[in-house]
């Protein structure tokens, strides 16, 4: 019989279900229609029941089928219990069927940091954008994003009721992504994709300063991420602090397993060790094609206003 699956594949497998599952309970926060928001920091920084729910959900889950792996989550719950129709048990077959990179085989539960943001897009979800949505699961060994998830709830919720709602994208270094159509952007414009609810002065006047051809603005890290993989735009530019690393450990997984690269506003690589800092307070930089272009006109004042 066939050795069994190495831990990584097993538990992208394991994560490809409970985010699923996550898209299931995203969607019926909305349809119930109370979304219990709470205000964190401000107007701007929100929790609804379908971030709480999900966030118990992801994590328990992932905890009860592997125990030793460190699980960072975006939201602060309280200490309930987790009602057992929260927990998602399955995997994906597809995925325990391709071969585990060399370099990752030996992996042990203990080495593995998974980065969970239960709903990445809150604000856009609160005011019916719903599309902005995505479910992030970001796993991280020796500091590095090596694999993620991330489902899109609402993928074609303008399509028409014949069109399947949601889509499940996952990648992992060494193996590829798979889920999405890997398409290019325009060849020769600069289109950048930046925040939509957390514009700043230095925000605009970075994107200015690129000389862009246009600015899409929507809501999310790992909606934004998807805009560069699928061609949608050319660079994802925000010059600000306010993402954390559950808003990038995944969708950095997925860019990079295609040949893409996401980095601070001042090229340093993002660290996902269980001890580094939430916050990626240097601003995000990331591109499918082309990094060096964006990187080299960034200008100085704008790095300047923005501390590792
Ligand atoms: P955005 O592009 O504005 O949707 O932001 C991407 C991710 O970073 C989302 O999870 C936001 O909640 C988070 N984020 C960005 N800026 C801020 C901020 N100023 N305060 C709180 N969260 C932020
Ligand atoms: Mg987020
Ligand atoms: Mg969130």
């Amino acid at each position: 019989s066939m050795a069994s699956p190495a831990l990584l594949m097993r538990v992208v497998a394991s994560a490809y279900s409970v985010a699923e599952k996550a898209a299931t309970i995203v969607r019926n926060v909305m349809a119930a229609g109370d979304l219990g928001i709470v205000e964190k920091t401000g107007a701007n920084d929100l929790q609804t029941k379908a971030d709480r729910l999900v966030q118990m959900s992801i994590c328990a889950s992932l905890a009860r089928k592997f125990p030793k792996v460190t699980i960072i989550g975006e939201e602060e719950l309280s200490t309930d219990e987790v009602t057992e129709e929260l927990i998602e048990d399955g995997h994906c077959e597809e995925i325990l069927k391709k071969t585990c990179p060399a370099q990752y085989t030996g992996i042990k539960e203990e080495e593995l940091v998974i980065w969970v943001d239960p709903l990445d897009g809150t604000k856009e979800y609160t005011e019916g954008l719903l599309d902005h949505v995505t479910v992030l699961i970001g796993i991280a060994y020796g500091g590095k994003a090596i694999a993620g998830v991330i489902n899109q709830p609402y993928y074609n919720y303008e399509a028409g009721a014949d069109a399947v709602l949601g889509r499940t994208i996952w990648g992992v270094l060494g193996i590829g992504a798979f889920g999405f159509q890997l398409t290019e952007a325009p060849a020769g414009k600069h289109i950048i994709v930046t925040t939509r609810s957390h514009s700043s002065t230095l925000v605009n006047d970075c994107i200015s300063a690129l000389n862009p051809d246009s600015v899409i603005r929507v809501g999310g890290a790992g909606n934004k991420i998807i805009q560069l993989i699928e061609g949608k735009a050319s660079a994802y530019v925000f010059a600000s602090p306010g993402c954390k690393k559950w808003d990038t450990c995944a969708p950095e997984a997925i860019l990079h397993a295609v040949g893409g690269k996401i980095t601070d506003i001042h090229g340093n690589s993002f660290q996902y060790n269980k001890e580094v800092k939430h916050m990626n307070s240097a601003g995000v930089l990331a591109t499918l094609r082309n990094y060096d272009y964006y990187a080299s006109r960034i200008p100085n004042t704008v790095k300047q206003s923005l501390v590792p």
